[in-house]
């Protein structure tokens, strides 16, 4: 879709949505605060968006981050351009007990970026090499988002936008985001209200999350690859397997494959470590049995596009981020 596309969408967009910061139900937590004064809602963001990094990421799934076959012909090339543009967004609207990335989503760390701040940012990852603009957290950050995106566009941003968001997402914010977004990249974290309350303070997960994915499904139902192996568009679901949650992530599965495009990414993700406040019976590994149950039926229920990860990690083997650092990630 061309810029112009894109700016006229956008432009609806916000149009669409203005006002609503001053009595905010921009997410299912619809916590109506106003957040031009204060930043009191379940993400303790106020107007501006906040930032803890911009880095090329190269642990994102490889049609995402690229791939061997890229890195060479980059190499060739001279270009510089494997890794995924990923911006990390402050505050968090879901705060998952065990979240990996709490140094963000429950202690909002990072600086306010204003919106030519942030298409700054866009830009010059775009200058870097990145196959994409990878959005983390976008979902209570979504009108900055679409403020600095029409500074982008209009100085030529041009790489594809993905929506890296943990699915908590009001259907229709993500039906004003329609032909804004190339590349939906959300979490199902769980069907069952008994665990998403327990481990997220959050019963209507599912309520919410089904038809917010299933409206972008209906967006972008075709995973597609460019020539070189890297997403142009689509919608990829990523599933995290969470010790002793194996009947939820089958039950998962299943309404993905019931309800969605049969051309969508799955992504099925073993990496789980018990951080932050974990409860106690979270606070181990996912065990090998546990992963292959998983993978067994995604396997069995015929995925076309299914990312999976070797094993369950072991203790120890861990790449959890620490966000204090430059580098978060100890891959470049
Ligand atoms: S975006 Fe933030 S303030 Fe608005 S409803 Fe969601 S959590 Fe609450």
């Amino acid at each position: 879709m061309k810029n112009e596309d894109k700016l006229y969408r956008i432009d609806r967009a916000l149009e669409a949505m203005s006002g609503v910061e001053s009595d905010c139900t921009l997410c299912p937590r619809r916590c109506r605060v106003d957040r031009r004064k204060e930043a009191t809602g379940v993400c303790q963001t106020g107007v501006q968006a906040r930032v803890s990094h911009a880095l090329l990421h190269f642990g994102e799934e490889p049609v995402l981050s690229g791939h061997a076959d890229l890195s060479r012909s980059d190499q060739a090339s001279g270009r510089p351009s494997r890794g995924s543009g990923t911006i990390f967004l402050s505050g968090c609207n879901l705060k998952c007990l065990f979240c990996q990335n709490y140094q963000l989503s429950w202690l909002n760390e990072g600086s306010p970026a204003s919106d030519p701040g942030l298409a700054g940012m866009m830009l010059d990852l775009q200058e870097q090499g990145a196959l994409n603009i990878n959005l983390v957290s976008p979902t209570h950050a979504v009108l900055p988002i679409l403020r600095a995106l029409r500074i982008a566009y209009a100085r030529g941003l041009s790489i594809p936008l993905v929506y890296n968001s943990n699915g908590y997402d009001s259907p229709a914010v993500i039906g004003r985001l329609d032909g804004i977004i190339d590349i939906y990249l959300p979490d199902i974290k769980y069907r069952s209200p008994d665990i998403s309350k327990k481990y997220s303070g959050a019963a209507d997960y599912f309520e919410n999350a089904g038809p917010a994915v299933r409206e972008m499904s209906l967006q972008q139902p075709v995973l597609e690859l460019d020539g070189e192996g890297a997403a142009r568009k689509g919608l990829i679901i990523r599933h995290l397997v969470i010790p002793g949650c194996v009947e939820d992530s089958l039950s998962v599965l299943r309404w993905i494959k019931t309800n969605l495009s049969p051309f969508i990414g799955l992504s099925l993700m073993s990496q789980y470590h018990p951080c932050y406040k974990a409860p106690g019976e979270i606070r181990r590994p996912l065990t090998e049995d546990e992963y292959r149950k998983v993978t067994g039926l995604a396997l069995e229920l015929g995925f076309e596009n299914l990312f999976i990860q070797p094993e369950p990690f072991l203790p120890g083997d861990h790449l959890v981020p620490d966000f204090a650092k430059k580098e978060p990630f100890p891959w470049k």
